[in-house]
């Protein structure tokens, strides 16, 4: 502290001082004059912080006033909007995952431009529950006595954890502690919903034995956790869902008189259908193999494999599911119309036998190379048709999709990309371009100086032509030497 040169500090403008210069003198004249001066006061405070944590940063009111303007005129323009995904990344969580299908789309607007059904049984012209509307969707699709749905997984987990295993036992194997990103721990998880958490077995091995030794009269459940975003390969074993039913069989048969011991499955990508004929072996079991198998509860994402909206579905027997729908959680985890909207029509696009087409997400998962070769094909025509070839170098080559969102993590899905070889500007520029500066972004993948659009998360010509027009534009403004 003794070091901060205080005549930095010093030389700070007064906020009322920036607020004069030509800059932001229109935005004084707009209602929220405020806002301007909320901005210059956060630009001169993190110049402070700069300064006092020993940068020695230039001091200049105009580029105070600039920054100033720009944050301000920024809180106007709209920040969570639409990009096109071409990073081929088909669960992207910060992308926003699933995309949604039109008939969730239509469901969403039908339900929000009015009131709605939500809490009304237009059967008894009374008081309804807004759990029905998915409930004997998800119940058909996956054989589950009862279902319900929350706001998330990590919401889903909770609050299982804090109705079933609150002050006792948790089994789970230590091959399965996982992070999921996001700050979401099992051990974390289980200590919020003050779940006294059992590790059992080793990192790479876990046998029945360990969770056989581990019960106790307090053991509340058996924890089975999807590892979701990593694999452990070679040496390993670890217990399926039939063995720990057997497991618990026993011990209930053997404390006919207690609490039963549970068996939970936390599934994570809501795998409704069986990709073992798309993805092959690397298909991960579905939620009604997981029932089959016996588990008692078993939750899931909406957004993820399942291909809809954001929310934790929790499927299973209906004493324990009831039991979740009278949990305080229940009512503070719930979902908004606009989400059950969209789940809802989700949910029916599986009764048909083309789901796998209907739904965004299982179409762009199973979609085959051929068929993603030919938007790529487009793509590049279209680029080819107005780009000099002395400005950059394009070709079609195979690359590597990822599902993504912790689902299929060690399943390469074969693809085809337009990779750029620039012989004007860079590729690093360009994507920064096609980020900062097209009005719809556009996130392609750098790779050793070359940009690659993955064809198979483009979701319409209409996009092909979105990122065909974002590349022209690039190499136009440079032309222009408007670069900066
Ligand atoms: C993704 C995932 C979660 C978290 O689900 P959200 O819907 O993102 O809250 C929890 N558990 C597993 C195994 C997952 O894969």
């Amino acid at each position: 502290m003794a070091n901060v040169p205080t005549e930095l500090l010093r030389a700070l403008p007064q906020v009322e001082e920036v607020l004069q210069h030509p800059y932001l003198a229109p935005l004084e004249q707009a209602p929220p004059h405020r806002f301007a001066a909320d901005a210059v006061r956060s630009v001169i405070d993190r110049l402070r912080q700069r300064i006092i944590s020993g940068e020695r940063p230039e001091i200049d009111l105009e580029e105070i006033a600039y920054a100033a303007a720009v944050r301000a005129l920024s809180l106007g323009k709209p920040s969570l909007r639409r990009v096109v995904n071409a990073s081929g990344v088909v669960i992207h969580t910060n992308l926003g995952r699933s995309p949604l299908a039109p008939e969730a789309i239509a469901a969403v607007n039908d339900v929000i431009t009015g009131y709605s059904t939500l809490e009304y049984s237009v059967q008894n012209m009374a008081r309804g529950s807004r759990h029905n509307h998915c409930e004997r969707l998800i119940s058909a699709i996956t054989g589950a006595e009862a279902a319900i749905a929350v706001n998330n997984n990590a919401a889903a987990v909770m609050m299982v954890l804090n109705e079933f295993a609150r002050g006792r036992e948790a089994i789970v194997s230590r091959g399965e502690l996982i992070e999921i990103g996001g700050s979401f721990r099992i051990p974390d998880i289980m200590e919020q919903s003050n779940a006294r958490m059992v590790e059992v077995g080793a990192t790479n091995k876990t046998h029945l034995a360990d969770y056989e030794r581990a019960i106790t009269p307090d053991t509340a459940m058996l924890l089975k956790v999807h590892p979701s975003n990593f694999l452990i390969q070679g040496f390993t074993e670890s217990v399926g869902i039939a063995e720990l039913r057997r497991v618990a069989d026993s011990c209930n048969k053997a404390h006919a008189t207690g609490i039963p011991l549970m068996i939970y499955e936390d599934q994570g990508s809501g795998a409704f259908v069986d990709l073992t004929s798309a993805v092959g072996s690397r298909a991960e079991s579905t939620i009604a193999a997981s029932l089959k198998a016996g588990a008692d509860l078993v939750s899931f994402s909406g957004d993820k494999l399942l291909g809809g909206p954001q929310a934790g579905i929790i499927v299973g027997r209906k004493e324990y599911i009831d039991r979740l729908k009278k949990n305080p959680l229940a009512r503070a985890l719930r979902l908004d119309k606009m989400t059950l909207a969209a789940l809802e029509a989700t949910l029916r696009l599986y009764l048909s036998p083309d789901a796998t087409r209907r739904i965004p997400t299982l179409r762009m998962l199973t979609e085959s190379a051929d068929d993603v070769r030919k938007r790529v094909e487009t793509l590049r025509m279209k680029v080819a048709d107005r780009l000099p070839r002395s400005f950059a170098k394009l070709e079609i080559v195979p690359e590597i999709s990822r599902a993504g969102g912790g689902a299929l993590p060690m399943y390469d899905i074969p693809t085809y990309a337009l990779q750029m070889e620039f012989l004007q500007g860079t590729a690093q520029r360009c994507d920064e371009y096609l980020v900062r500066q097209c009005p719809i972004p556009i996130i392609a993948r750098l790779s050793k100086d070359r940009l690659l659009f993955d064809g198979r998360t483009i979701l319409s010509t209409e996009e092909v032509e979105i990122i065909a027009d974002g590349i022209c534009r690039y190499f136009a403004q440079m032309q222009g030497g408007s670069d900066e």
